[in-house]
């Protein structure tokens, strides 16, 4: 990607390097395989058991001395680019599609573990959105882990991530996110689930939608970051992850949907850019 000289958001809180209590040191152990499956389950917004698990840390966040390294440093700067990046989208999209003010979230940088409005949560989540806060919560070891243990690797593929828990925020705004959660809550697991990949393929949806406007307004992407970021939907897609850790797939238990299924609905918003084509919702389950 092309973001030389790009502004940065300043909707930004950065709690890298800050304990929470005693939380602290959580998180990097088990890291390495917990984190495939939990990206999984990042977006799910309440992030169910997860965040309880993690729930009972308390303590308030105090800051340490916190050396990032020249890489991480460079990798905070571009995410901060791309919020910047999914501001400017989205408010033109919103005014242009919806004909609503856009509210953009907050991106909350951390290390390790974290407080939010969903309860406290380690790195090992994954990415995630709190919808509760507005926020998304970003530990930036994560996208090395992309790279090291899917080779899901190149800007456009971080860009996704990011753009993706957007995505999830975007739904906040339009009121989707919060009418399926409560479908969620009044459903039996496997029903939950499929409404879960509804609403992940449409973050994913809506992840190539910013892609398609962020490239229109500062062409910045080429024809390798496209191919880096079908790589990265296609190697998260929940068969290609359980068949990973577990040898076989239990397609009940989707939450995030396929890898065709995450590869079509990011490349239809890449292809069109228009919310119109992202009903994930009114379409039969085997039609995704
Ligand atoms: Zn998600």
């Amino acid at each position: 990607m092309r973001m030389e000289g790009r502004r940065t958001s300043s909707n930004v809180d950065d709690r890298r390097g800050m304990s929470t209590g005693k939380a602290a040191g959580l998180g990097i152990g088990g890291l390495l395989i917990a984190g495939l499956v939990m990206y999984l389950l990042n977006g799910k917004i309440d992030l169910g058991g997860l965040l309880q698990q993690a729930g009972g840390m308390g303590g308030t966040e105090v800051a340490q001395d916190y050396q990032p390294t020249a890489q991480e440093e460079a990798l905070a700067e571009f995410s901060k680019q791309i919020l910047a990046s999914t501001e400017d989208v989205w408010t033109k999209v919103f005014r242009e599609q919806v004909g609503a003010k856009y509210e953009p979230p907050k991106m909350v940088l951390f290390t390790s573990a974290v407080q939010t409005g969903c309860g406290g949560a380690t790195a090992s989540v994954g990415p995630f959105y709190c919808s509760a806060d507005r926020s998304l919560y970003i530990d930036l070891s994560f996208f090395s882990q992309m790279k090291q243990q899917l080779g899901a690797d190149g800007e456009f593929a971080y860009a996704y991530v990011i753009a993706h828990e957007v995505g999830h925020h975007v739904e906040n705004l339009l009121g989707t996110l919060g009418q399926v959660h409560q479908k969620m809550q009044q459903s039996d697991k496997t029903t939950a689930n499929n409404w879960s990949v509804r609403l992940e393929l449409q973050a994913d949806f809506l992840a190539g939608v910013w892609g398609y406007h962020e490239d229109k307004m500062f062409n910045s992407i080429d024809e390798q970051d496209i191919a880096n970021a079908i790589r990265c939907s296609k190697v998260i897609g929940d068969d290609y992850l359980q068949k990973k850790s577990q040898g076989y797939t239990v397609p009940d238990a989707f939450t995030h949907g396929t890898s065709a299924q995450r590869e079509k609905w990011l490349k239809r918003g890449l292809q069109t850019g228009d919310l119109r084509y992202g009903d994930t919702y009114n379409i039969p389950y085997s039609q995704l």
